[in-house]
């Protein structure tokens, strides 16, 4: 029989893993990226003897494909992914890929915010007594692990994007953080649309398998009533008691699934604020349906490290803490930064504005923030919106001067929180490259 042909655009992370999975099951393997194809992918094609080629596509090649894997970063809109759904070619997701090929139990967070820290703490916890990898938008792509490590169990961080091409994508355990309009651009600016993504996550899950969720969100609430799903729903919520799953007594977490309770005090977490409290509950609400005992589930919530560029605390210096949340890129992100603050605080904001509405952010520039560092190429939006509200605000297009000044008007006690509510590209490579630099900047000072 002839070879199926598999073409995965996207030379990536995820398509190169893909490749290798597809190859060694068997189809003959193509791939394709419009833009350059890092060298380091490039090598392991090669000596994987898988065919490529890089800016550009070759249509005639790629329509002949029984199978397409798109990377995540495609849209739909573009013409190529138009004319392959013309000629009747499946396109699909590396998740849905991938887990063909596993047996393994299947943990899947999404959410708008906190899906790495969340799919980390998780790992973290069931890692101390499971064989368990770490996947998705985090590391080593899914693919290439079931390929190399085949884990019994998997965490994956899984965004809409990759549920957009998902067809038989069953995950035993899914994580439902939160919903908040993110990507708009990629869902017709439909936040209906967007909500939609997310809850795939559920699609083909049955009442063997659970969906825990914030019972808080009401964007999630308002769905579930509309169009109930199958799953074995486990709710947590910080504002009421709920009968199977997690909720806040006092200041603790109660947990309690089929009449099994566990209470873990919330002054003994790493991660400060309420939505790490929200993560948390989440973490442990999976941990326990995966039968991890209650005391490596405490242990482990209170010794977990966090996670690079989400509310990191970077240095002290003469009594003022530097904190780096870069990784907040939309307002509900520096919405929680900011609430989590508890001293006066410097906050640098800034970058490429994605549409965003300010107004949530107010009470607590009100009460916490003291001065505002705009770091951004255009600075006039928030230069308006929050001119009024604070003594000082200053505009400046450099990191290192962005903590210079910083520096200069903070006093003992205070926080210097670099939590951008916007995108970096306009000055930086990405968030990472932006958190970097404002790590080294305090170093520096
Ligand atoms: P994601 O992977 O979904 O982008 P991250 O864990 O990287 O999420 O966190 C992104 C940003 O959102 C960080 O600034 C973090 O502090 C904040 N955040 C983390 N968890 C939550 C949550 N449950 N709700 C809102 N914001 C969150």
């Amino acid at each position: 029989m002839a070879k199926q042909k598999l073409v995965i655009l996207g030379g990536g992370e995820s398509g190169v893993g893909t490749a290798l999975l597809g190859k060694t099951k068997g189809y003959e393997v193509f791939v394709s990226d419009k833009g350059k194809i890092k060298e380091k992918y490039k090598q392991v094609l090669i000596h994987n003897e898988i065919e490529w080629e890089d800016e550009m596509h070759t249509e005639s090649k790629i329509l002949s494909a029984d199978i397409v894997m798109k990377s995540p970063g495609i849209p739909d809109k573009v013409s190529l992914i138009k004319q392959i759904r013309e000629a009747g070619i499946p396109v699909i997701s590396e998740i849905e890929f991938a887990s063909r090929f596993t047996e393994a139990t299947i943990v899947g967070v999404t959410g708008s915010n906190g899906k790495t820290t969340t799919a980390t703490l998780t790992h973290h916890i069931l890692k101390q007594e499971l064989n368990v990898g770490l996947a998705g938008n985090i590391g080593d792509s899914f693919a290439k692990q079931i390929l190399e490590d085949d884990f019994e169990n998997y965490v994956l961080e899984i965004s809409s994007f990759q549920l957009d091409d998902i067809v038989n994508f069953r995950p035993n355990i899914a994580v439902l953080l939160n919903i908040t309009p993110d990507h708009l651009d990629r869902y017709d600016y439909k936040f209906k649309n967007y909500v939609h993504s997310k809850f795939r996550i559920a699609m083909n899950q049955t009442k063997e398998d659970y969906l825990i969720y914030d019972a808080d969100d009401k964007v999630i609430v308002h769905h579930l009533e509309k169009h109930p799903v199958q799953s074995t729903l486990i709710p947590f919520s910080l504002e009421r008691p709920v009968e199977n799953g997690a909720y806040l007594d006092k200041e603790n977490i109660r947990l309690t699934i089929n009449n099994n309770e566990i209470i873990m005090p919330t002054e003994n977490l790493t991660l400060e604020g309420k939505h790490n409290v929200k993560n948390a509950m989440a973490a442990s609400a999976v941990a326990h349906l995966l039968k991890i005992r209650k005391q490596t589930i405490r242990e482990s919530l209170e010794n977990f490290q966090g996670v690079e560029h989400r509310l990191e605390q970077v240095l002290k210096i003469n009594k003022v803490q530097y904190i780096n949340d870069s990784k907040a890129t939309n307002v509900n992100a520096t919405y929680y930064a900011l609430e989590s603050m508890e001293a006066p605080t410097v906050w640098i904001v800034g970058g490429v504005d994605k549409g965003n509405n300010y107004e949530e952010l107010f009470q607590f520039v009100n009460e916490k923030v003291k001065a505002i560092i705009c770091l951004g190429v255009d600075n006039e939006k928030l230069m308006n919106t929050f001119g009024n509200m604070v003594d000082i605000i200053v505009e400046t297009q450099f990191m290192s001067e962005a903590v210079k000044i910083a520096y200069k008007v903070s006093e003992s006690g205070d926080n210097v929180l670099l939590s951008p509510a916007c995108a970096s590209f306009d000055l930086f490579e990405n968030y990472e490259d932006r958190g970097r630099q404002f790590k080294e900047s305090v170093r520096n000072l």
